[in-house]
This record gives structure tokens, sequence and C-alpha cells, in this order.
């Protein structure tokens, strides 16, 4: 039997046959045109007057957008009789990452830090508070609970304050992680990685890091005056001693031990390119461009309300379009939140970000667990814990692995945060690439799911999908570039 249909199918004179449409979502991205996606996540981008003879049932079966429509899962006919199944395994393949469950724990093993951000997301406690340190006894009970999550890769994550300054339990967590890990029946691939300023690193610090494989997470803000205006210390040196233990930790750990974020504050805005330009020079392959979430410090010294989601999105925009155009002078180089987007748009993988999860990844994706042994579903969940509103605090390390995951909140959020039957997500076709994010609705709306109209994470969301896509479609060198992204991702 042939694999193709016979030269006659596709040349028939009378091609209207009758097709089943399978579910779809349109919505607008200019004035002629819309992005059409499928559960899957497939997309096409259709004029109104094809739209609306696909929506009729009167395309005909000779037209090359038929077939096209067809091999995408938008429309069934009797030559593909198997295509809802095809959908369903393409729609099951994507949301498999659900069932490993938590795969990121992190450890906050001190809230003392060296600096003194005014945009910090934490609420810092100085450098000599040991009250602030977590406890062997509570560092062994938060294993004992990571190692119980089903999932089979398990990522470590020590966070702060300044993770360094509470090293001697970092070694611990490690090492005791690593026993408890052998005697399980069934070892998980366990990693570990520190987010760190790299400002109190010794080599003592790196050499334990190269033994035990684990990677550096570190910030970079910019350009060395813009860095240390954002990121304060005594000596005014953060700059300095970030870009020196950076080098130290590639010469001790290898050129991919270290990454780096960002944060964008004001004086950002107008300097997205000197950024980029400084990740450039510091050899780092992509960076991480992110808006300032409306927590702790940030909120307290009203940097948050600093800038608005417009103005971010103007310096997002310059700062991609600058990417691209290094890319074309043959600097390889990516901005890792198109990346990941793109992968979602553009292959049949879910990189798993957390903020575009669906159901939300909070406590799902991954977990904290807090110095004082406090455990919250997601990084932001401690954040807005420091600011006297503990909604998603899961439990403590004294629960069990069960109680922690049955928290009622915990649970209305999977509930509530699933897109798909979300008001307004239900009718996006940006659905399928996008997520949900119930702690910024939370803490703008007091709503799990937020009013999506005034709603910044889906104004951002819906500027960046539709700017993607209109990037692609007009030049053919960015849609040979972000398939390469997504492909690589
Ligand atoms: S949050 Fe906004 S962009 Fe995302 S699916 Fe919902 S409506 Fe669409």
């Amino acid at each position: 039997m042939s694999k193709f249909e016979s030269i006659e199918f596709f040349n028939k004179p009378d091609a209207t046959v009758p097709y089943t449409l399978l579910p779809f979502s349109f919505t607008a991205l200019d004035a002629t045109r819309y992005v059409v996606t499928n559960l899957a996540g497939e997309y096409i981008l259709l004029e109104r007057e094809p739209l609306q003879r696909l929506v009729n049932g009167t395309l005909r079966t000779d037209e090359s957008l038929y077939i096209d429509l067809r091999a995408r899962h938008f429309l069934a006919d009797e030559h593909s009789k198997m295509a809802p199944d095809l959908l369903a395994i393409k729609v099951r393949t994507r949301n498999e990452q659900l069932a490993n469950w938590t795969g990121l724990h992190m450890f906050v093993l001190t809230q003392r830090c060296d600096h003194s951000c005014p945009y910090c997301q934490v609420s810092r406690q100085t450098e000599d508070k040991t009250s602030f340190d977590m406890s062997r006894e509570h560092a062994d009970k938060a294993v004992a609970l990571a190692l119980r999550s089903p999932n089979p890769a398990i990522k470590i994550e020590f966070q702060g304050g300044e993770s360094f300054l509470n090293f001697e339990l970092l070694k611990h967590v490690v090492i005791t992680a690593k026993e408890a890990n052998r005697r399980l029946m069934q070892p998980k691939d366990l990693k570990f990685i520190v987010a760190t300023n790299l400002s109190v690193v010794t080599d003592e610090m790196l050499d334990f890091c190269a033994q035990h494989e684990i990677g550096i997470s570190t910030s970079l803000d910019g350009p060395r005056d813009l860095h240390n205006k954002n990121r304060p210390r005594p000596d005014d040196d953060s700059y300095e001693r970030t870009v020196a233990g950076i080098v130290r930790v590639r010469q001790r750990l290898g050129r991919r031990s270290v990454s780096a974020l960002m944060t964008t504050t004001e004086a950002s805005l107008t300097r997205g390119r000197e950024i980029v330009d400084e990740y450039v020079k510091q050899e780092f392959g992509g960076i991480f461009l992110r808006p300032l979430s409306p927590y702790g410090f940030a909120v307290k010294t009203r940097f948050f309300r600093a800038y608005s989601a417009e103005q971010w999105l103007n310096f997002y925009d310059d700062a991609l379009d600058y990417v691209i155009d290094i890319n074309r002078q043959g600097v390889e180089f990516r901005e890792y939140y198109a990346a990941t987007i793109l992968t979602k748009m553009l292959t049949c993988k879910d990189p798993g970000y957390v903020d575009l999860r669906s159901p939300a990844g909070i406590g799902m994706a991954g977990v904290i667990y807090n110095y004082d042994g406090t455990v919250y579903a997601s990084d932001e969940s401690r954040m807005l814990a420091e600011m006297k509103d503990t909604t998603f605090k899961l439990g403590s390390v004294d629960d069990s692995f069960e109680t922690l995951y049955t928290n009622e909140t915990f649970l209305q959020s999977v509930d509530e945060t699933f897109a798909y039957s979300v008001p307004m997500c239900t009718d996006c076709a940006f659905e399928p690439w996008c997520g949900a994010d119930p702690v910024f609705h939370w803490r703008q709306h007091q709503d799990m799911i937020g009013r999506k109209p005034e709603s910044e994470f889906c104004q951002r969301n819906i500027h960046i999908f539709g700017g993607l896509i209109r990037r692609m479609d007009r030049d053919p060198f960015v849609r040979r570039l972000f398939t390469q992204w997504a492909h690589t991702c």
C-alpha cells in the first residue's frame, strides 16, 4: 500500500469534501491576520478569509492550506481517521512532566547577605545574625522530603541571602542527600546548584563544588556602574567581585558551570543593549531578560512601581532585537525567555519553565524550604510571606510529604490555574504556550486567577508571543535562528 495519497486525490476537480474541525482557538495578530493554535500547541497564521472558509467548512481539498491544516491536526476527514488519537498523543506528550511531580527543591540556607540591593525580593538580614540560618535538623528533614518526590530527577538549589555565608550547612546537605540517595531502591538523578553573588567565594568552596559537580548561578545586572548601583555592598565592589568570581569558577569547575541572572530596574530600562554587551563580554551564551517581581524589598522601596509593563516591554523588544542583530553578525547568543517560549511553539517539548506551566508550577515544579523550616510553594510565595501574607505556605519540614502536597491552598491553585479552563485564557490562541502565576495574581488582585484584562503577566505574554511570531514571519533569518533556539533549549 502506498504511503501517500494518489495524485488524483490532490487534483480532484470538485475538491469539496466534508471535514470535521478539531479543537482550535484563534486570536487576532493584527488587522488582517490571526494566530490559530490547536491543543498540541501547533500554530498557523491565517488571513481572515481562509479562516472563515475553514470554520464554514468550505475549504477545498486541492488547496495547499487544506493539506497543511489536516497535517497539523486542525481538521480531520475520511483520510485522517486517526487524527483525534494522534492529537491526543501529542497533548499527552506535552503534559507528561505533570506525572513526574516536584523536581526542584530550594533550600534557603540563610537570610544573611553582604549586599543591600534595594530591589531585593527577600527582606535580607545583615551578615552577622546567625539566627537567620537554617538548622541541621531542618535541613535533614528537607532532604528527606525532597527525596520522597516521585520525580526521577531531583535538583537541590541553595539560596539565600547569600548561600555561601552558610557553607558548613551547604556541605552537610550535599553529603547527606548523596548518602540518602544511594540508599534508595531507585536512586534519583541528583544535582545541586548554588545561587550566589560570588562575593565571598573561596578556593575551599570551589574545590567542594568541583568535587560534587555543583553548578553556580550568579547575578549580573549589566555593566559595572549599573551593577554596582543596583547591588550595593561595602566598598562598592560587587561587580568586581562577581566578575572575578565568574573567572575563578570557570577555571576550577569548567566553562559551562556558571550561569547568570539579571534583574531589570528603572536604571536598566535605557541600557538593554549595554546589558547584552556585558553578557557577551563575560562570555555567557545568552541572557534571561526578566522584570522585577512585586515582592519584598522591591515593594517596600517602591522599586516595583518604578516602571510600567509597557516600559519593560519596550526594554525587552529593544534588547531582543539587538540579540538578533548580533547573531546576524555571527555571534551565537540567545535570549532564554524567548527560547523557552519558542520551544513550546515550534517543538513537541515543554521545557517546564515554572511561570509557563498549566496548571501553575508552584509546588508541582518546585518547592522551597525556608531557613526557619517553613515550606512554601515557590520562591515568590516565600517573598510574599516576608510581607506577612502566608497564603502559599504549604506547611513545615515537620509535616509529612502527603500533608504538604494535600495542602488546601496548593490544591486550589492546581484546580484554578489550569489555563484551558480559565476565563479569557480558554478562548486565547496563546494558551498552549502560556501558563499561570497565581502568586503574582494573588498579590495584584487577591485572586489566584487574576483579572486577565488588567494582568501585567497576561499583557507581557500576549505582547511577547505575538512579537516572536511577527519577527519570524517577516524575516527568514529570524525564523531559522528561532528554530535553532527552540531545538536546542
Ligand atoms: S494569561 Fe493572557 S496570554 Fe496567557 S493564555 Fe491567558 S489570556 Fe492568553
